[in-house]
């Protein structure tokens, strides 16, 4: 029934290599598969053609090595590629449109190329979308336009399932080995029992479930985290007017089995590309349907007020008018480059506005934060940064922010909770 390579494993294509489909494609190879990632950015391409991961996330770049040289795995521009695999994955980016909802133009547009290559492919192929999607996108949106732009038989020539990524940047390669749970949302039962194969050496539980409901607990997934954060910034706000420190507060609160200690730190927020846009794609298709969502509404604002709470605690000791102030992180968390959405981009834009010089420094994120400020200053070092600065901003929870003479006596506002200086302001605590 189906058509696999000559060592029994499947033949893969990832459309779009980021995050997701980069980890995603090296991490089938890992498990035996044979793998090719398409992408429409030539550099991107040709970056992981000549062996060099264009992102950073911990054991990528050792996983690229070995699966290139082993043959397992190639990336390619042409879509030609799907041609010679079972199972393609739609990994590409569905960002925020202006008004919160889903922009679905990259998947239009990589389902409807997937869909010209499939039309001239012999033989069933399954399509799997892994990009979070709101619910029924898989069903009313992805597949229609497949059947419609190939003019196969859907499920009888081409499978659709959706198969949402719980994986977290900064712990990638190792949340996809170890996941808590697979989800699945097949069509069909020949549909799932393929993507099923490719997960069966997975010892965690494997979710069978229409890809209507795949979608939405990806979503809901990501709201219900979002929501502990959110909960935890305001319980903390609280608590630093009450002089308690919120930490504490966590760790008692998280001894109770039915909370739990995960995703109980206050800070100064979320960011990334996933909670944001995943939230506001929810709240947006809740709006359409008439219904009035408070809470996620709430778990927003309170997010977009919080790293401005950094601001307000810094200006509570120096006015900010020709001062440089060093801002250390700028990736929206450790151990990762990826600066969507982080909450740095509210504070500096609020410290320039205000007058203030921005000296900045990340280990990682530097590149990806220059293409959105590029007249502020970047140092190459933590210690750097600091010199001379008025005052520092503690926006990301790298361990080298952690070392207490960095600061010496100068005045720290820290936003993650990594260290505890001389002349100090916890944003929480
Ligand atoms: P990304 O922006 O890092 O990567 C998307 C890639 O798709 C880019 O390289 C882009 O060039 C490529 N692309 C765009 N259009 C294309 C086309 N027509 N053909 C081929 N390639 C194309 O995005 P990401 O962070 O990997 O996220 C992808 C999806 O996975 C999103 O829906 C996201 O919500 C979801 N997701 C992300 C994470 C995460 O931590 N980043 C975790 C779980 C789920």
């Amino acid at each position: 029934m189906l058509e696999c390579s000559g060592t029994g494993n499947m033949r893969i294509t990832i459309i779009g290599t980021g995050y997701v489909g980069l980890v995603t494609g090296l991490c089938f190879c890992e498990l035996g598969h044979e793998v090719v990632c398409i992408d429409v950015l030539r550099e991107k391409v040709k970056a992981i053609q000549a062996g060099r991961a264009p992102l950073y996330e911990e054991g990528l770049q050792e996983l690229l090595d070995k699966h290139l040289s082993n043959g397992r795995f190639h990336a390619s521009l042409d879509y030609d590629e799907v041609l010679r695999t079972d199972i393609t994955f739609l990994c590409v980016g569905t960002p925020s449109r202006a008004d919160g909802s889903m922009d679905l133009s990259y998947l239009e547009i990589a389902t409807r190329s997937l869909a010209e290559v499939l039309a001239r492919k012999k033989g069933y192929h399954v399509v799997v979308v892994k990009s979070t999607v709101t619910p029924s996108i898989t069903d009313k949106f992805v597949a229609p336009l497949l059947a419609s732009c190939s003019g196969k038989k859907l499920p009888k020539e081409i499978g659709v399932a959706a198969n949402p990524e719980f994986l977290r940047e900064g712990s990638a390669v190792s949340d996809f080995m170890h996941p808590d749970r697979i989800v699945i949302g097949a069509s069909d039962a020949r549909t799932g029992n393929m993507v099923k194969m490719l997960y069966q050496s997975f010892k965690c539980p494997i979710l069978e479930v229409s890809p209507t409901t795949a979608e939405m607990i990806k979503m809901a997934s990501n709201v219900a985290l979002a929501t502990r954060i959110s909960m935890i910034n305001e319980i903390g706000n609280v608590c630093k007017e009450l002089n308690i420190d919120v930490r504490q507060v966590a760790e008692g609160i998280g001894l109770d089995e039915r909370i739990g200690k995960a995703f109980l730190n206050a800070g100064a927020g979320f960011g990334g590309s996933c909670f944001p846009k995943d939230v506001k794609g929810l709240l947006a298709l809740a709006d359409q349907m008439g219904i009035k969502p408070l809470l996620m509404k709430a778990v927003l604002d309170v997010n977009e007020i919080q790293p401005l709470r950094m601001i307000d605690l810094l200006e509570e000791h120096l006015g900010l008018d020709g001062k440089t102030i060093a801002v250390l992180g700028l990736a929206f968390k450790p151990d990762t480059d990826d600066v969507r959405e982080s909450r740095s981009i509210a504070v500096v834009r609020s410290l320039l506005n205000k007058g203030a010089k921005v000296r900045a420094h990340d280990p990682k994120g530097m590149e990806n934060f220059s293409k959105l400020f590029p007249n502020i200053e970047y140092a190459k070092s933590a210690k750097e940064c600091v010199k001379n600065a008025h005052a520092v901003l503690i926006m990301t929870a790298w361990p080298e922010y952690s070392e207490e003479k960095l600061y010496g006596a100068k005045l720290v506002i820290d936003g993650r909770g990594v260290v505890k200086t001389k002349n100090y302001e916890g944003i929480c605590w």
